[in-house]
């Protein structure tokens, strides 16, 4: 499939780091210049255009001009500032070619489609510049109102409303079609398929996600002359409680997965004591109940070791994502396709957040995924092999064209 191919070389150049990643953050310049170039590819296939207020585009192929329902495929082209080529590239991509390759096929059997056909590229999924992440699809399943969504600011205080429209990317033409369906292609991200020599993942669910960023709150002093004991360290308190997140983790031994991955330090000179620090913690597993029995224990254990040393905490977010499951009927559907096209599928619960999560809120979504090596993701490395990722579109093609002729 040397058109997809082509297609993730010609989207990787955009924002191409040294190391051969992508830095494509949302709503950024680089960002508007994928966008462009996706808008151009949805006219040259002469799909319709609509971009809704949030920056979602959609590329829709009306099958019949009668029908009001829509199937959608897509995902997202921002990416991590340490993202590969792959993450959401790779299904927006496929998901243009399969609604161009499942049109032709409804050309040739005049009558079979029942539902409109469309793609879509949804805003800021990836949440590195605005949080929280899974925006534009939030938003577009009704669970984020657009006032929330706009007033979303970075770490320069500009808010993603205003980031969009410096770009031109608050749209004005909303889908008008009814959407019914939905389907994601994705990478992996892990190595669960490729442990078992799996092509295909029909993922039913997701993990639980608790993101709980915490303030540690102590004072600033000089770091030479203020004697040891007077000190209110706020870093060390963090530095603490990063410690104790791991040894939680490891007490409690059920396989969860946690980090504390992004920390802000005021006033963060070398010769002030840290007075005020932030950290964003992590606690991810299958069963809601771990997840909360880890992190009700971790937040009671980080107080208390604060407050041994003078600094105080206060949550200042606690964002529990529930371990919703995606539409049984699609994981069905894919394991039926992957099987009639030759491919060894499996299914299992995702770890990573998709849109197709924020999506099933509002309508039954499905989400596919294709293996990446070495369970390598938010990297430069991040690599899947061609032929895996023609199966994975293969796969696509199929279920869309059944999705899109059902009765
Ligand atoms: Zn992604």
């Amino acid at each position: 499939m040397t058109a997809l191919h082509d297609l993730i070389a010609g989207f990787a150049a955009i924002g191409a780091t040294d190391d051969g990643g992508v830095c494509r953050l949302a709503a950024t310049a680089l960002d508007k210049r994928a966008r462009d170039l996706f808008l151009r590819e949805i006219g040259n296939r002469s799909l319709v255009p609509r971009i809704d207020a949030i920056g979602n585009m959609f590329g829709v192929a009306i099958l019949d001009p009668a029908f009001d329902d829509v199937v959608i495929t897509g995902s997202h082209l921002d990416s991590q500032p340490t993202g590969g080529r792959y993450d959401g590239a790779y299904g927006v991509l496929a998901g243009l070619l399969a609604v161009e390759a499942v049109r032709e096929r409804c050309l040739a059997n005049p009558g079979a489609a029942r539902r409109n056909l469309a793609v879509a590229n949804w805003t800021n999924e990836e949440g590195a510049r605005f949080q929280p992440s899974l925006t534009g699809s939030s938003v577009f399943a009704g669970s984020l109102s657009l006032q929330d969504a706009y007033a979303c600011a970075d770490g320069d205080g500009v808010t993603l409303g205003a980031a969009l429209a410096a770009i031109g990317y608050c749209g004005v033409t909303p889908l008008e079609y009814r959407p019914v369906r939905y389907v994601e292609l994705h990478v992996e991200q892990g190595d669960r398929l490729e442990q078992v020599s799996g092509d295909i993942a029909a993922v039913s669910g997701a993990w639980m996600t608790r993101k709980i960023s915490v303030v540690f709150e102590g004072d600033y002093s000089h770091t030479g002359p203020t004697p040891m004991p007077m000190r209110r360290d706020a870093l060390r308190a963090a530095a603490r409680a990063i410690e104790a997140l791991y040894v939680e983790v490891a007490r409690e031994d059920v396989g969860a997965h946690a980090s504390a991955a992004r920390i802000n330090a005021y006033p963060n000179s070398p010769n002030v004591v840290a007075g005020r620090v932030r950290v964003w913690f992590e606690i991810r597993h299958e069963d809601e109940a771990a997840v909360v029995a880890i992190s009700d224990r971790f937040l009671k254990r980080i107080e208390r070791e604060a407050r041994e040393i003078g600094v105080g905490i206060s949550i200042a977010a606690d964002d529990r994502r529930s371990a919703p499951l995606l539409d049984p009927d699609g994981v069905e559907l894919i394991l039926t396709v992957a099987s009639d096209v030759g491919c060894k599928a499996l299914t299992f619960k995702t770890i990573t957040g998709h849109d197709a999560l924020a999506i099933q809120k509002r309508i039954p979504a499905s989400l596919i995924f294709v293996p990446s090596r070495g369970g390598l993701s938010h990297n430069p490395r991040e690599f899947t092999a061609p032929e895996a990722l023609d199966k994975g579109y293969a796969v696509l093609v199929e279920t869309l064209w059944r999705m899109v002729t059902a009765a």
